[in-house]
């Protein structure tokens, strides 16, 4: 089965309620291996780059302060449809919307710290990859 990686990231209000183990076993569990991760704090510039395609939102104002409000794990995901796989566990966007049992019907506090990031297609998950790791920090 053909293998493929995408970029997860526990946001700041989760890293803040010490859930990361809690995130990465539902991670694990649903079939994902962590082949990367590092703690971070996210600078500014680095979220407003990361976030550069929602620059125009009326949120993105908010979401940079809120991205570098505390410390967030960055993460590379393995699996087989990675991208899928993930942003199924992930649930919804709006945790008024998730399905059940994903992470963010049991731990988001608002659409806005909704506790974790994920690629939303393979080529946005090479290039997110990219913005964090180097090919020698992951390790398949
Ligand atoms: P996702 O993270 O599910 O891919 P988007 O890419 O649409 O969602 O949005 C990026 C992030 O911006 C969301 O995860 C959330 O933190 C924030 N966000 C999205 N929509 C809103 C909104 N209507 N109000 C506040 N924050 C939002
Ligand atoms: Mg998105």
């Amino acid at each position: 089965m053909a293998q493929s990686r995408t970029l997860s990231i526990i946001k700041p209000d989760a890293t803040r309620r010490n859930l990361t183990g809690a995130i990465n076993s539902m991670l694990e569990e649903s079939g994902l291996r962590i082949v990367a991760q590092k703690r971070i704090r996210l600078t500014r510039e680095q979220a407003e780059a990361f976030y550069a395609v929602h620059r125009a939102r009326p949120f993105f104002k908010d979401l940079v302060n809120f991205m570098i409000s505390g410390p967030v794990v960055v993460q590379v995901l393995e699996g087989e449809n990675a991208v899928e796989r993930n942003r199924t566990v992930m649930g919804a966007t709006d945790p008024a919307k998730a399905e059940r049992n994903t992470i963010r019907a049991r731990f988001a506090e608002s659409i806005e710290a909704n506790s974790v990031h994920g690629s939303d297609s393979p080529e946005n998950a090479v290039s997110e990859i990219g913005f964090f790791f180097t090919p020698a920090e992951i390790v398949g």
